[in-house]
């Protein structure tokens, strides 16, 4: 962690990471809220999720509402932590990042068929998809806007048998001197788009590149030299390997991306550890074996107590010393699943807003944006079902037709929206309005009973439908059977309509 962050991470210690949000405290735009990340949160005491300010005297909890925080953007609610001091921060030393006003959505659907195109779907994702229940038709029914594989990481992509795309090529021009070839400025030439087509498109941003003495090359046409200079070009950036999910508009169009990560990333949180010693558990990506190191006055280096690997969320008890006298236990904590694509904290990046996703039944779904047959579909009165979940919300979607008649259809809808986590419901409600829906069918995880902040969440959104009018019913299934409505569609579990 950066120094600038130091009196920060000695107030919340334990990990925190830059988030999306900007901190409007600061007029720049160039500080942003950190997120818990292994760091406890002083409100609902968790170590994810939530975000604090870069001074340490506010917090956003996204479980906790006492009824009296305000709520701000995306299901949080902001304390102020009274009687805590302020720790030291020093703006000028955070990096300027100019982000860029957000492109529009015909744009943003352009920029990014030219990503898939870029960065296509590898074969782990696909076997991957088929896993989850859908067939090879239903993987590329909507062509160019389907789902891709990203890797930056070039030691992961070597393992998937990904050839990563490269932004730049270094050739010998005609005049016999080296160029470097931005491959992206390439494609926008060729399409006749402007050079700055990119900006304000999340996932984009200006690479600067400095060449401090000649660099000597050799090609195919023999050799060439790229001269010292400042160069810079577009780049794309899902910040985390893995599956690109698209989440798609009414009108079909591409509007955002989720990568889905390969391995979520795993941390300690050390419940128990002798005093006076600092111990740090290692983790390997791929595999979550850990390694336990002590770290005291007489192990300097640290000296491993304990290696094996976790099982699942269960709290790991380690006994070492005289008599096994001294003992450490930990927690595995897991990172998302889910990271939506952005470049804000890039030059000339852009911050993605988060859309809700689209997900017509297979007819509508290949219609291509603002066919006649789809602006007459958006306006036709429907029923329409409620998730959580992008890439659930496609898998879902896929599975209607061959659980349900179509009288069955018409009555429970054929279409899911989806918002990518339960905080952000507020954001069916103008999309509901946009598809003219009547009824709707709400299909939660099964497992929303044990968890409050959920449940609560579900239950405000129940509340504004009925404000707002709807016809409401409730889907449910055997939770012993099928965690969320995609896995129940698959499996063939019968599903129970409740009216609500
Ligand atoms: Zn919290």
């Amino acid at each position: 962690m950066e120094d600038k962050y130091k009196a920060l991470n000695a107030k919340f210690p334990g990990g925190l990471a830059e988030s999306n949000w900007v901190d409007t405290d600061y007029p720049d735009g160039n500080v942003h809220w950190m997120r818990f990340a292994g760091a406890q949160c002083p409100i609902c005491g968790h170590t994810d999720w939530c975000c604090v300010n870069v001074t340490g005297t506010k917090v956003v909890c996204m479980r906790k509402d006492d009824g009296k925080a305000p709520e701000i953007g995306d299901g949080g609610h902001l304390y102020v932590l009274k009687g805590t001091k302020a720790v030291d921060f020093d703006s000028s030393k955070v990096k300027t990042t100019e982000t860029v006003p957000y492109a529009s959505d015909k744009i943003r659907d352009l920029l990014y068929r030219m990503v898939l195109v870029a960065n296509p779907l590898a074969a782990h994702h696909r076997t991957n998809l088929k896993k989850r229940g859908l067939t090879d038709e239903e993987i590329n029914l909507h062509r160019s806007r389907g789902f891709g594989s990203i890797y930056d990481d070039r030691n992961l992509a070597k393992k998937y048998g990904v050839k990563p795309f490269a932004p730049i090529k270094l050739v010998k021009g005609t005049d016999g001197k080296g160029k470097i070839i931005s491959q992206w400025r390439k494609l926008f030439a060729k399409l006749n788009l402007p050079d700055n087509v990119w900006q304000g498109v999340p996932g984009f941003y200006l690479k600067q590149m400095r060449v401090d003495k000649p660099l000597a090359l050799q090609s195919g046409d023999g050799k060439f030299t790229i001269e010292p200079g400042s160069y810079d070009y577009p780049m794309f950036t899902a910040n985390t390997d893995g599956m690109l999910i698209p989440y798609y508009d009414e009108e079909n169009q591409i509007v955002g991306f989720q990568t889905r990560v390969d391995h979520r990333s795993v941390y300690a949180e050390i419940t128990k550890k002798p005093q006076g010693a600092n111990i740090h558990v290692y983790f390997d990506k791929d595999t979550n074996h850990y390694r336990v190191v002590l770290y005291d006055k007489f192990n300097k280096d640290g000296k491993t107590l304990a290696e094996s690997d976790i099982h699942g969320d269960n709290p790991v008890h380690i006994n070492y010393g005289i008599n096994n006298s001294q003992e450490i236990v930990f927690k595995p904590k897991f990172g998302g699943k889910y990271f939506w694509v952005s470049s804000s904290k890039e030059y000339l990046g852009a911050s993605g807003k988060t859309p809700i996703q689209v997900s017509y039944n297979p007819k509508i779904a290949s219609l291509a944006p603002h066919d006649k047959a789809l602006e007459d579909y958006i306006k036709q009165p429907k029923a329409v079902w409620l998730t959580e979940g992008g890439l659930k919300a496609l898998v879902a979607t896929a599975k209607l037709s061959s659980c349900f008649s179509e009288e069955q259809l018409d009555d429970y809808g054929r279409d899911f929206l989806a918002v990518a986590g339960v905080g952000s419901y507020r954001k069916f409600i103008p999309m509901l309005e946009k598809l003219n829906a009547k009824r709707i069918t709400v299909a939660f995880d099964m497992d929303f009973i044990k968890n409050d902040q959920v449940a609560d969440h579900y239950r405000h959104l129940i509340n504004l439908l009925h404000e707002k009018g709807y016809q409401i019913r409730m889907a449910l299934w055997d939770p012993k059977k099928a965690k969320g409505i995609d896995d129940a569609l698959v499996n063939g579990s019968e599903i129970r309509f409740k009216e609500i």
